[in-house]
């Protein structure tokens, strides 16, 4: 059997409706995973991408922002689908500004959804793994802004560079039981989140002579690497990022 292969495993995937979270779902049915898609928009299209590969969906609808749905999205899934093997945490979001006029609610709203709801649901999903007893897999997005500052997204780069420190943590906490945290740094992807910085002919430019593959990241780029850490594949690698940056950050 395949080392990558997925059959019979249940993965919930946050802000599955779209981007990068569309095609890790995509990914890992592919791979022969039933999918939890988690989101507060209605995921048409993976669902019918994923039950076009034959695989079971359910849609969880959840607004990440608050820790009201965590115990609901790991009680649904169980009774879904029987337990829980696989949770990527995609769901995130950026607020761009100037450091000296950025304000509270920025930097609330991307702390709250990028740091604090991932945390906890990740608390509550390694518990019910741990009850399982049968191992499992956390799969962090992280950001090349787990390891640079970035431009104008001071709440961004702390998020994210707080979600490298967090997979390291739960890592050594948890790799003697069975349950690997790592992280997947995407470089620049074409997707809703960078759509400000694709519009801006020279941000744009700028980026694009950095990246050594010469040309951005497309969402299907990032499904290897989910695979390979949702997979018995990567059953000895925990608390690292993954970077999947088209060369970026050997710049
Ligand atoms: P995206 O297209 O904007 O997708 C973000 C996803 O998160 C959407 O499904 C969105 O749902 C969901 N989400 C946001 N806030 C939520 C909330 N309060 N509750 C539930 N779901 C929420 O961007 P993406 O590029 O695919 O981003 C996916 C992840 O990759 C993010 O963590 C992002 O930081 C990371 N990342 C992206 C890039 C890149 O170049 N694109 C680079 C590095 C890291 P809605 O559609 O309902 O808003």
């Amino acid at each position: 059997m395949s080392p990558f292969d997925l059959t019979g495993k249940t993965a919930i995937v946050t802000g599955a409706n779209t981007g990068l979270g569309q095609a890790i779902a995509t990914a890992l049915a592919t791979a022969g995973a039933d999918i939890a898609a988690v989101g507060r928009t209605p995921p048409v299209d993976t669902r019918f991408a994923v039950e076009a590969l034959g695989r079971r969906f359910h849609d969880i609808s959840a607004d990440l922002s608050t820790m009201e749905p965590i115990s609901r999205i790991v009680s649904e899934t169980v009774d879904h689908f029987g337990g829980i093997d696989i949770l990527v945490n995609n769901a995130g979001i950026i607020r761009r500004n100037d450091a000296a006029l950025f304000t509270e609610d920025d930097w609330d709203a991307v702390m709250d959804v990028n740091l604090k709801t991932t945390f906890f649901l990740t608390q509550a999903v390694g518990r019910r793994m741990m009850e399982q007893g049968r191992g499992g897999k956390i799969i962090n997005i992280a950001s090349m802004l787990s390891y640079q500052g970035g431009v104008r997204v001071p709440s961004y780069a702390a998020s994210k560079s707080g979600l490298a420190g967090v997979t390291r943590a739960l890592a050594n906490e948890w790799a003697g039981k069975g349950i690997n945290v790592n992280a997947i740094a995407p470089g620049y992807f074409s997707t809703n989140n960078t759509e400000a910085l694709r519009s801006d002919e020279i941000r744009s430019r700028d980026i694009l002579a950095r990246i050594p593959a010469g040309r951005w990241g497309r969402p299907d780029d990032i499904g290897g690497a989910a695979v390979f850490l949702a997979s018995a594949a990567s059953d000895y690698v925990h608390g690292t990022l993954v970077p999947v940056d088209g060369g970026w950050l050997a710049r």
